[in-house]
């Protein structure tokens, strides 16, 4: 069966990638920077499912780390067939006051990644004609965020993304961007129990149903995949409210210096 690269597989959205890939019989390259927690998972799956599961740890913030992932992705043997650039990180904070090596570093995971992994999984793919690429971006990639530079890193994703499509259309390689609203990962199902206990329950999405939506939608051949009815709605205004409103319910939402 098709080999799998998974980016951010030890938890999160990654991991449910890493579970739903392996149950439908995919061999597996898990990335991420916790070894054990990689060990840990490589080993459930190929208890559970027996297909081979290579364990890749890296920092990808980091170009000579980066550098060893995308080797395999160019490596034919074993030739991966999906890449799932997921990977990525949120710092929290208003642009000025926060570390620049913090936002260096944010911007190194969230855009550089996925423009090298994808650059170094395409030209077997199209020689092979046959692959797909998911990257993993967010609603906030249509929204324009005035506290911090994630939304325009995943603005950057999405961009690229539908770019990419167009670029490849016909070739056998495929390309899916997913754009998840909240979604009830281990570490948000805590940071909602702290700080948000009233938040309704239609804000939030469950992490299988958002993978499962990216995936029946690469299999569709949709471009962009938004999960869930209430985030699909949210995404159709973006595209109909002008600009200026847009910017000036950001700019609330987050914070002025004013
Ligand atoms: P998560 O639970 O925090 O998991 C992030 C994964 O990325 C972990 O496996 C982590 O593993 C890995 N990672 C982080 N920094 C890394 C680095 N420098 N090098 C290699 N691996 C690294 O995140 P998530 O919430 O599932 O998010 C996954 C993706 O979905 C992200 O791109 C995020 O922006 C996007 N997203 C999430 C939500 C949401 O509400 N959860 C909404 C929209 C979009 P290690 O710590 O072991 O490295």
């Amino acid at each position: 069966m098709a080999t799998a690269l998974i980016t951010g597989a030890s938890s999160g959205i990654g991991e449910v990638f890493a579970r739903r890939l392996a149950a439908d019989g995919h061999d597996l390259v898990l990335v991420a920077r916790t070894v054990e927690r990689l060990e840990a998972l490589a080993g459930a799956l190929q208890a559970a499912h027996g297909g081979f599961v290579e364990v890749l740890p890296a920092d990808l913030s980091d170009a000579a780390a980066r550098a060893r992932v995308e080797d395999r992705l160019r490596a034919p043997e074993r030739p991966v067939e999906l890449l799932v650039n997921n990977a990525g990180t949120a710092v929290d904070g208003r642009f000025p006051e926060v570390a620049v090596e913090a936002l260096q570093a944010q911007l190194d995971l969230n855009v550089t990644t996925v423009l090298r992994l994808t650059h170094a999984a395409l030209p077997g793919m199209l020689l092979r004609r046959r692959g797909a690429v998911v990257n993993v971006s967010s609603v906030a990639g249509f929204l324009p965020g005035t506290g911090t530079t994630y939304a325009a890193s995943k603005a950057w994703v999405t961009s690229f993304s539908e770019g990419l499509a167009g670029l490849l259309a016909g070739t056998g390689v495929r390309v899916v961007v997913l754009c998840p609203g909240f979604t009830l990962t281990e570490a948000n199902r805590r940071l909602r129990a702290e700080r948000a206990p009233r938040s309704p329950d239609a804000v939030w999405l469950e992490p299988h149903r958002v993978v499962d939506e990216c995936l029946a939608d690469l299999r569709r051949g949709r471009v962009v995949s938004v999960p869930g009815l209430g985030y699909k709605a949210i995404v159709g205004l973006t595209r109909v409210l002008p600009r200026n409103l847009l910017r000036a319910l950001g700019a609330r939402a987050n914070g002025g210096f004013t």
